[in-house]
C-alpha cells in the first residue's frame, strides 16, 4: 500500500511528523504516513487564500466495496469470507478474499484459478445490483440533494449545505456508512475532501470499509506520497509512461516540469494531471448531467462477417439504446456504428438522419445499413470481433417532430409515417411490460432468437444505464 500503513491500533489520529495529515472520527479507519515538510503545507494555505475558495472539506466520494462480489456474498451466505469471483471465462468482479491472491477483474478465469485454487465462481444477481446500488445512493440523498452519481456503485455528494441539519461532513459520512451497513448489509468507503479529485482518492485509500477525511491544511502532504495510479485518469498506459520518466508518486508528478509532462502525455492531459497533483480541481458537483450520447457494444470473439451474425447483435444493441432514449424522451439524429475486425482494427461509420428517431426497429435498420456499408468497403475482412452502436445528436424536445419531407418512404423508420407510428406503439408497449416484469419478460423475436445475453453483456448494460 505504498507509503501508507494501516494503523493496527485503530487510534483516532496519527502524527508521525510535525503536522497531522488527516483526521478520522471514532470507528473509522485511521491512516497516517510520512508527512511532507512544512513548506508544502504553507503553499497549500496560500493557494487556498489566493483562489478564494472554500477551505472546508465538504465533498464526499462514496464507493461501495467490491460491489458485485459483495452483493453475491450478501445474497448467498455460504460464500461469505470465501474467495469468490463473478463470471466464468473472464473474472468480472472479485471479492477481497480473492483479491488477496492477486485475482483481478478482467483476468481470464483460468489464470484466476491458478492464482487461487479455491476460487468459487458465481453467476450474477443482475437485477439485485441495480436495486442495491440505487438504495445506497438514496441513503446518501437523504443527507443532501447535491448528488452526482458516476456509476452504479459510486457518487459524489456536496454536503456544505447540510451541516446545520446533520453535523460536520465527517459526521454525515459516518452516518451514511452506518446506515448502508445496517439497511443494506454492504460496506461503503467514503473519502471527504475539499475537491472531487481528492475525495475520490481518499475513498480509495479508505478501502476496504473505511473513511478518510483529508484536512484542507495538509492535503498536499497527504496527496504527494500516494502512487500516481490513484489519480482519476491515470490508467495502466499513463502509469507506464510516467514510470519511464521516473515518476511513481503524485508528489513526483507535481514537481516535474509541466512542459515535460505535456510532451510525454499530450498537452491537455499533461496539464490536467499536473493541476490535479496540486489539488487544483475547480469542478463542482453536477446534479443534472445531460448526456450527449447513448451507446452499447458487444464483444463477439471471432465471428464470420455475415448478416446472419451481425443483424441479431445490432438488434439487441439497438433495443438497449432505444429503450433508454425513449425513457428519457431524447430521440437521436445521428447513429454511429463501430465494427472491429479480427486484427483489432476498427472502422467507424455514422449517418445523420433528417428526423430524430427512438424506435428500436428504426435504430436497428440504420445500424444494419451502416455495417453493411462498412463490410462492403472491407470485402477482405471475413471476421468481426466487436460491434458497437452510439446514438448522438440527442433531441431536447420530448415530442419528436412528426412532419417529414415527402421524400421519405413509408418504410417504418420515421415516426411520422403510418408504419412508424405502429412501431412506436409496439415499442412503448414493450417498455411498459419490461418496466413491470423485467427486461427478460418480453423482446423482439429476432433479438430473443439470437440467444441469451452473456454475463459480460449484462455487466456492460449495468454501466450503460445512465443515458
Ligand atoms: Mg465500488
Amino acid at each position: 500500500m505504498g507509503p501508507l500503513d494501516r494503523d493496527p491500533s485503530g487510534a483516532t489520529a496519527i502524527a508521525s511528523g510535525d503536522s497531522l495529515a488527516l483526521r478520522c472520527g471514532g470507528g473509522c479507519e485511521t491512516w497516517g504516513g510520512k508527512l511532507a515538510s512544512a513548506p508544502i503545507s504553507l503553499q497549500v494555505q496560500n493557494e487556498n487564500k489566493s483562489e478564494g475558495r472554500s477551505l472546508d472539506a465538504s465533498i464526499l466520494h462514496a464507493d461501495l466495496d467490491a460491489f458485485y462480489a459483495s452483493v453475491e456474498q450478501l445474497l448467498e451466505p455460504p460464500l461469505r469470507g470465501k474467495p469468490i469471483a463473478v463470471g466464468g471465462g473472464v473474472v468480472l468482479a472479485a471479492s477481497y478474499e480473492a483479491r488477496a491472491f492477486g485475482v483481478r477483474s478482467g483476468m481470464p478465469g483460468r489464470r484466476a484459478r491458478e492464482l487461487c485454487p479455491d476460487l468459487i465462481f458465481t453467476g450474477g444477481h443482475f437485477s439485485e445490483y441495480g436495486r442495491l446500488g440505487d438504495a445506497a445512493i438514496d441513503i446518501l440523498r437523504d443527507f443532501t440533494p447535491e448528488i452526482e452519481r458516476i456509476s452504479i456503485d459510486e457518487a459524489f455528494a456536496d454536503v456544505s449545505g447540510s451541516t446545520q441539519l446533520f453535523g460536520s461532513p465527517q459526521d454525515i459520512a459516518r452516518a451514511v456508512r452506518t446506515r448502508v451497513r445496517a439497511e443494506l448489509g454492504l460496506a461503503i468507503s467514503i473519502g471527504v475532501a475539499r475537491t472531487k479529485h481528492l475525495a475520490k482518492i481518499a475513498s480509495q485509500v479508505a478501502k476496504p470499509d473505511g473513511m478518510v477525511v483529508v484536512d484542507p491544511t495538509t492535503e498536499l502532504a497527504f496527496l504527494h506520497d500516494l502512487p500516481v495510479e490513484l489519480m482519476w485518469g491515470v490508467g495502466p498506459a499513463t502509469k507506464e509512461k510516467l514510470a519511464r520518466q521516473g515518476i511513481e508518486t503524485i508528489g513526483q508528478l507535481a514537481l516535474s516540469s509541466p512542459m515535460a509532462m505535456e510532451r510525454v502525455l499530450g498537452r491537455a492531459i499533461g496539464r490536467k494531471l499536473v493541476a490535479l497533483s496540486w489539488n487544483r480541481d475547480p469542478r463542482a458537483i453536477q446534479t443534472h448531467r445531460r448526456a450527449i450520447s447513448a451507446g452499447a457494444q458487444s464483444a463477439l470473439g471471432r465471428k464470420p462477417a455475415t448478416e446472419a451474425v451481425f443483424r441479431p447483435v445490432l438488434q439487441r444493441l439497438a433495443d438497449r439504446i432505444a429503450r433508454r432514449l425513449r425513457a428519457k424522451d431524447r430521440p437521436c439524429r445521428t447513429v454511429t456504428v463501430r465494427v472491429r475486425f479480427a486484427d483489432m482494427r476498427a472502422v467507424t461509420r455514422a449517418l445523420t438522419l433528417p428526423a430524430p428517431i427512438c424506435a428500436t426497429s428504426a435504430l436497428t435498420e440504420v445500424a444494419v445499413d451502416l455495417v453493411r456499408g462498412v463490410l462492403a468497403d472491407h470485402i477482405e475482412e471475413r471476421t468481426i470481433s466487436l460491434l458497437a452502436i452510439s446514438a448522438s445528436n440527442l433531441g431536447e424536445d420530448p415530442f419528436p417532430q412528426l412532419e417529414l419531407p415527402f421524400a421519405l418512404a413509408d418504410d417504418g423508420r420515421w415516426p411520422g409515417t403510418r408504419k412508424g407510428k405502429l412501431r412506436e406503439r409496439a415499442d412503448r408497449a414493450l417498455d411498459a411490460i419490461r418496466e413491470r416484469f423485467g427486461v427478460e419478460a418480453v423482446g423482439y423475436a429476432s433479438g430473443v432468437l439470437a440467444g441469451h445475453r452473456t454475463g459480460p453483456d449484462r455487466f456492460r448494460e449495468l454501466t450503460e444505464q445512465e443515458l
